[in-house]
């Protein structure tokens, strides 16, 4: 069976976001139709006596009393260590799945044993060298068979092979433990396309999860994976991670994403002009207008990583956008959380069981089902996001989104 898993969240822990409740992100998942959902922020003690506390289950699979939603026991934590060859401090961040709170409060004595401070939703584990790091990611894998660390955001400035690190390999960063990540987390910024002939990357499952810091509608499922599962539990859902049992990733444009290209935005102090970077791969870049750095955009460091003798592996992928962004956009209304964007959009979800259906119909079937109900343009809007018709116009560079236009 098709099974969507949307495995990195946080939670109000993580710091800056809201209250979210496990009920919010349950009435939310059903209407995305995110089957599985990673709770976030599950090592740190308070939330992980929440979870505890509210949540039962079996199998790695837990939900709340009374309500069908699936939760697995998942945190993000921030490895930092300092390597030869690199002045600064590499930081990668990384998914963590558990099968069980067992695992976590093992988890839990480990960071203690380290020295590590867990007061935040998301803890660092700093590393003196690559050795302590490789060592430590050992020890926390040996914790249990199911356990599962995945690279997060693989090419933002803070994931393993972004441009803060700078690495021009994983080798580099996990040594011994390099054979051990099975799969990556292709993140908001890049898609399978971009990464699929990275050496590093090439062979290994790439899954896409939304990184949400909130229960809402566009945030929730904005990226998502349907894995191929014969059963119903947590380690089925890690053997088919294993074994790139993956029906299809559904991705952010990365175009969207604020670092794609290359360049300096004009709002920059001593900028009248933006400035567009558009030669190959340099190691240091200076902008002529202001004479300051200018970071690598993810196009073309992926670009620079990439091999192009490499077979790709046939993966697929869609481009998606959240349903209310498509409704928000055709009422030319910002706010997606409007009242008549709402309506419109409970209109749509009264018809179709969830978000994912309607990605998954044909254009006919769209058509016949809204053709009556629903405003003549959020219909062709919703054909057109589908069908991969729509582009982000100027892409996402030095922070800025990209514009986003439906043809
Ligand atoms: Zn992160
Ligand atoms: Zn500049």
């Amino acid at each position: 069976m098709d099974i969507a898993v949307d495995l990195h969240s946080h939670s109000g822990y993580a710091g800056g976001v809201g209250k979210i409740t496990l009920k919010d992100v349950s009435e939310t998942m059903k209407l995305k139709g995110i089957d599985i959902f990673g709770t976030g922020d599950s090592l740190f003690p308070p939330r992980a006596d929440f979870l505890k506390e509210n949540l039962i289950g079996e199998n790695g699979i837990y939900h709340l009393k009374k309500d069908s939603a699936k939760f697995v026991l998942q945190t993000e934590i921030i490895l930092t260590t300092k390597l030869e060859n690199y002045k600064q401090r590499i930081v990668a961040h990384h998914v963590i799945l558990f099968p069980d709170f067992q695992s976590i409060y093992k988890m839990q004595k480990l960071l203690e044993k380290w020295g590590m401070k867990n007061t935040i939703g998301r803890p660092f584990i700093t590393n003196e060298n690559k050795e302590q790091l490789v060592e430590r990611l050992f020890e926390i894998q040996a914790i249990d068979p199911y356990l599962e660390i995945i690279p997060a955001h693989v090419m933002t400035p803070e994931g393993i092979m972004g441009s803060k690190n700078n690495l021009k390999s994983i080798q580099e960063f996990y040594g011994e433990f390099t054979s051990e990540i099975n799969a990556i987390e292709t993140g908001l910024s890049a898609d399978p396309k971009m990464l699929e002939r990275i050496p590093d990357f090439a062979n290994l499952t790439m899954i896409s999860n939304s990184d949400c810091h909130s229960s809402a509608l566009n945030r929730i499922g904005r990226e998502f994976t349907t894995l191929e599962m014969k059963e119903m539990n947590y380690f089925e859902m890690i053997n088919s991670i294993r074994e790139n049992k993956v029906k299809f990733t559904a991705e952010f444009n990365p175009k969207e994403g604020k670092f794609f290209n290359t360049g300096h935005r004009k709002s920059r102090t001593g900028h009248s002009e933006p400035y567009f970077y558009e030669g190959d791969f340099v190691e240091k870049l200076i902008c002529p207008t202001c004479q300051k750095k200018v970071n690598i955009g993810v196009n073309l460091r992926t670009k620079y990583l990439s091999d192009a003798s490499i077979i790709p592996q046939k993966r697929k992928y869609l481009y998606l956008i959240p349903l209310i962004e498509v409704i928000a956009y055709s009422l030319k209304i910002k706010n997606v959380k409007s009242r008549q964007v709402l309506k419109s959009y409970h209109k749509i979800m009264n018809i179709f069981p969830n978000e994912i259906t309607i990605w998954k119909s044909t254009d006919s079937e769209i058509v016949e089902q809204l053709d009556k109900e629903i405003e003549a343009k959020i219909v062709s809007n919703i054909l057109s996001v589908k069908n991969g018709d729509f582009a982000f116009n100027p892409p996402g560079y030095d922070g800025e989104y990209g514009v986003l236009e439906i043809r």
